[in-house]
């Protein structure tokens, strides 16, 4: 099965990057190219993507992720990235993180011609990156339909605080 497959292939490694974080390395799936595209598969047939117009994906695992689902729809994607990455008229916001603080950006000329979107992360844990890029893509009057993302750590209760629907493949409570 693949949630029991993804749950033996993801690597804890406790206390990094900073003390009493556990981080859940998801580089071991994209060593095992079966289980990458049967995850792949399985997220690219969920009915959202049909309906939206593109894909935004967080810097830097959301892009692994959403370039993959994004070629397998074939929809545009776009790329949401740290501060000082992109050229030209972008939109930022800064965020908090479960480990520090930070800044994202979106070029406005990648989400003008769209209206809905859906969100691509590899995990989701405050909500805080998340939340950073529902609120710039609602500053300008766009449709979020879905956060899509490989791991919810849901103790953090992220999806809570989030008022878009969250899928997420595994979840650790
Ligand atoms: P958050 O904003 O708190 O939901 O954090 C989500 C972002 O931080 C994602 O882009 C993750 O890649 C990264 N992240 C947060 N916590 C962890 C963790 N325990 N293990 C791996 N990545 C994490």
């Amino acid at each position: 099965m693949l949630t029991e497959r993804l749950k033996n292939t993801i690597k804890d490694y406790p206390d990094f990057p900073k003390k009493d974080i556990l981080f859940k390395d998801i580089s071991p799936i994209l060593s095992d190219p079966e289980l990458f595209s049967n995850l792949i598969d399985k997220i690219a047939s969920y009915s959202f993507f049909n309906e939206t117009d593109a894909i935004v994906a967080i810097d830097a695992r959301g892009f692994i992720f959403g370039s993959a689902i994004a070629k397998t729809i074939k929809k545009p994607l776009i790329l949401a990235r740290k501060k000082n990455k992109l050229p030209g008229l972008v939109i930022e916001k800064s965020y908090g993180l479960e480990y520090g603080n930070d800044k994202l950006c979106i070029q406005e000329s990648a989400i003008s011609p769209y209206q809905k979107f859906v969100i691509v992360d590899d995990l989701l844990a405050t909500g805080g990156t998340a939340n950073c890029i529902i609120e710039m893509l609602k500053m300008k009057r766009k449709e979020i339909l879905a956060l899509s993302v490989i791991i919810e750590l849901t103790f953090l209760g992220g999806s809570e605080k989030l008022d878009i629907p969250v899928f997420s493949e595994i979840q650790y409570s």
